[in-house]
């Protein structure tokens, strides 16, 4: 196809011929007989964006589910209220998820029964390892007599007895489609290579996989020499690691580990939720990408305000300052964890405000472009922007606005088209 009129983020007005590659970028490019043309009348054309960390499976499952937590609920009352109105699912079920205790405190089956007695209901922590049940749905599981309906996520009778709600992968392609995404990364770990044929069978993006590189760190069971040895293991197979790091401790031990067993350069650090000040440097030494999700700040900034001592608040979610000591920064919504929406996070990586107003580290506060520009990477180099230019992959976000406009709203409703290999989606 031909897309005419497009302004690239250099500002420069181009027609470009685009297939499974681009094959044409020029100031006036001549349509082929019956060529499908697009006029983008003057707006932004960028490189499609790539959310670098999501989870597919459960972000189509949160699409027909009631989000219980913030930002979308916070109080008691806007929580019952949500529960009240929503529908059951196919399967007879209330899904809701994202809890956390700052809504309404520590929930239990009783306080789930109050609000609705006899359909079946089931919420989700906002942390994914844990389950609160009301009666209703105890009893369908067989756990009639559970003394508090909070079940871990990993109780096998919850995979068991729990109806499995096919996600509807099309409709999170249409959605993606929606926000300008043409691509993007599983990170959900275990995920079998038949998950992944299906997800890249049912989404229009390209989709790429962590598995089997994903590594998890939990704080009690910190391990550097197991960690090393596990890197080394890896990079033994010609895998690339990437590694969970929220909280220092986990990030400390993991440039300990890299150190010791050396460096893929394909190796990421997924999160790096704190990183202390020594860990920067040491995080630039290593060259390794860190692939962040800003719009935390945005969505659970105020509660790290209240959780956090003051002190370590410059460490949160840290952008701007690792990319001034020459870290390579990427960024991802981590959806349905995470808000799905790439410019919101954008935004936040702009504004650092949480919602309540505050700004939670200026210092990291970035530029526009360099926001926009960490979604732009490929799913290999997530931190190397791609460039409109023959050869690159046909993959674009074409907006209503100019550059400039839309560098100052990055708004999702800007997107006007998403081309996949050549074709509108
Ligand atoms: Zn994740």
């Amino acid at each position: 196809m031909l897309i005419r009129r497009a302004t690239l983020l250099d500002g420069r007005v181009a027609d470009i011929r685009v297939g499974d590659v681009i094959t044409d970028i020029a100031s006036s490019v001549a349509p082929l007989p019956r060529e499908s043309v697009l006029d983008a009348q003057s707006g932004a054309v960028l490189p499609g964006l790539h959310d670098h960390h999501v989870h597919l499976h459960a972000a189509a499952a949160a699409l027909d589910s009631v989000a219980v937590g913030p930002p979308a609920v916070r109080t008691g009352p806007e929580f019952t209220r949500a529960v009240t109105a929503a529908e059951p699912g196919g399967d007879g079920w209330i899904r809701a998820v994202g809890y956390h205790e700052s809504v309404a405190g520590e929930l239990h089956r009783a306080q789930l029964d109050a609000v609705r007695p006899t359909t079946p209901l089931r919420v989700q922590h906002r942390s994914g390892a844990l389950w609160i049940l009301n009666s209703a749905a105890l009893a369908r599981i067989g756990y009639a007599d559970h003394p508090d309906g909070r079940l871990a996520s990993s109780d096998p009778r919850l995979a068991e007895a729990i109806p499995r709600r096919e996600p509807d992968l099309a409709a999170l392609a249409r959605r993606f489609a929606a926000l300008g995404v043409t691509g993007v990364t599983d990170a959900t770990p275990d995920l079998g290579s038949d998950d992944i044929a299906s997800l890249t069978k049912a989404l229009k993006q390209r989709v790429s996989c962590l598995a089997p590189g994903k590594k998890i760190l939990h704080d009690d069971r910190l391990d550097v020499d197991g960690l090393t040895q596990w890197i080394a293991d890896r990079h033994r197979g010609g895998i690339p690691v990437a590694i969970h790091c929220v909280t220092a401790a986990q990030l400390v031990v993991t440039i300990a580990a890299l150190k010791a067993a050396g460096q893929d350069p394909l190796d990421r650090i997924e999160h790096a939720a704190m990183v202390p000040d020594d860990s920067v440097c040491e995080l630039a030494e290593l060259g390794i990408t860190v692939v962040t999700q800003p719009n935390f700040v945005a969505e659970r900034g105020d509660r790290y305000r209240q959780d956090i001592p003051a002190d370590e608040h410059g460490q949160l979610w840290r952008v701007a300052s690792l990319m001034r000591a020459g870290v390579p920064v990427a960024a991802s919504t981590d959806a349905p964890f995470g808000a799905l929406d790439p410019w919101a996070a954008m935004r936040a990586a702009v504004t650092r405000d949480t919602h309540d107003g505050h700004v939670l580290g200026p210092q990291e506060c970035l530029e526009p472009l360099a926001a926009l520009s960490m979604f732009l990477g490929s799913a290999v180099r997530p931190a190397q922007p791609r460039r409109l230019a023959p050869g690159q992959p046909g993959d674009l976000c074409v907006l209503s606005v100019p550059p400039a406009d839309a560098l100052r709203t990055l708004a999702s409703d800007m997107v006007s088209a998403t081309v996949v290999a050549g074709v509108v989606i």
